[in-house]
């Protein structure tokens, strides 16, 4: 293709297009020692009830903490995990890390949540996971039902047999299910019936919650929400931001509220703070109005 443009293609290179390759080489070269090197992190936020404001789950999402880089986002190194099949050994220290974090903090007297870790398609695919989520399980010594993995709606439509009874041993075991970014993947609604009773929690994607003055998109919503509460599915909004989404999202049935406007991923210390809080009030960085509880 480079050839077809001819002469001219070199100004593709622009610099910050090689900063951007560059990044990427030297991530991929150094993210097998992250974790020797004490350089991963996970971040703690919130879920809250959409009614009483409390918190009644967290999320842990990664950090790399990169010595030239500065704090790394996931969405940059998880693909490279994934392709260069450290995404094992990185989720496995995920695990330990959350359930002896949630472990520590129940230990503590603060109020008993389950925590949420993602688990890529790679992961989640793989044949020793069970056996690995209750070895960590085991070490941690944490209650099966204050974990929660989430996982994408494009792993159910892989191999399904395989998935449903993945699922149905993960449920044995005690642990909850939720399905991350719902509404981004091809799946239609229909098929969600088929893993009742396997999947918990729904976790609507923020697409839907950035659209959400649009009426099409508020009719949508309400679907899902009907349809997931008649599969007895709890329903969380992700990325609600504004007052306003938080009030459509409240007004639309969803149980549970994860975005900024209650608090964006913290480290472990500062999430210690919100936990000792009754509940959280709505920040709302545009400014608007914020309901008064
Ligand atoms: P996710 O699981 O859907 O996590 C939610 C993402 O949305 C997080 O980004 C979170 O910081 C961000 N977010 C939450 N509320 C808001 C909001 O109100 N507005 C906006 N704009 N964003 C919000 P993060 O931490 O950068 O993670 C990105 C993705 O990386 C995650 O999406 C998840 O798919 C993946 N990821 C994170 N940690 C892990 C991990 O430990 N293992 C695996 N396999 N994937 C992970
Ligand atoms: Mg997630
Ligand atoms: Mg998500
Ligand atoms: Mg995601």
């Amino acid at each position: 293709r480079a050839k077809e443009q001819g002469k001219n293609t070199y100004h593709i290179y622009t610099p910050s297009l090689n900063v951007q390759t560059y990044k990427i080489f030297t991530l991929e070269r150094d993210l097998r020692k992250a974790i020797e090197n004490d350089q991963l992190e996970l971040y703690y936020q919130p879920m809250v009830h959409a009614v009483s404001s409390e918190i009644v789950g967290v999320e842990a999402l990664i950090r790399w903490n990169h010595p030239e880089w500065g704090l790394v986002s996931p969405n940059e190194f998880i693909p490279l995990a994934e392709e260069t099949g450290l995404i094992l050994k990185l989720s496995k220290w995920v695990k330990q890390a959350a359930c002896s974090q949630n472990k520590a903090w129940q230990n503590t007297g603060l109020p008993t949540i389950p925590i949420s870790i993602n688990l890529s398609a790679h992961r989640f695919l793989h044949k020793d996971l069970l056996k690995n989520v209750s070895d960590f399980l085991n070490e941690s010594n944490l209650d099966p039902q204050y974990l929660e993995i989430e996982i994408t709606e494009t792993i159910l439509m892989e191999n399904r047999e395989t998935v449903l009874n993945t699922l149905s041993e993960l449920k044995k075991m005690g642990i909850k299910i939720a399905l991350d970014d719902f509404g981004t993947g091809y799946s239609s609604l229909a098929y969600l019936k088929q893993f009742k009773d396997k999947i918990d929690t729904i976790k609507i994607d923020r697409s839907f919650i950035k659209d959400l003055e649009d009426k099409d998109t508020q009719f949508i919503l309400s679907s899902i929400v009907e349809l997931a509460h008649h599969l007895n599915m709890t329903v969380v909004a992700e990325g609600v931001e504004k007052q306003e989404q938080l009030n459509l999202t409240r007004r639309f049935k969803c149980d549970i509220i994860q975005g900024f406007i209650f608090s964006e991923a913290v480290p472990a210390d500062r999430f210690t703070k919100l936990l000792k809080m009754k509940r959280l009030d709505p920040i709302d960085p545009t400014g608007e109005t914020s309901e008064k509880i």
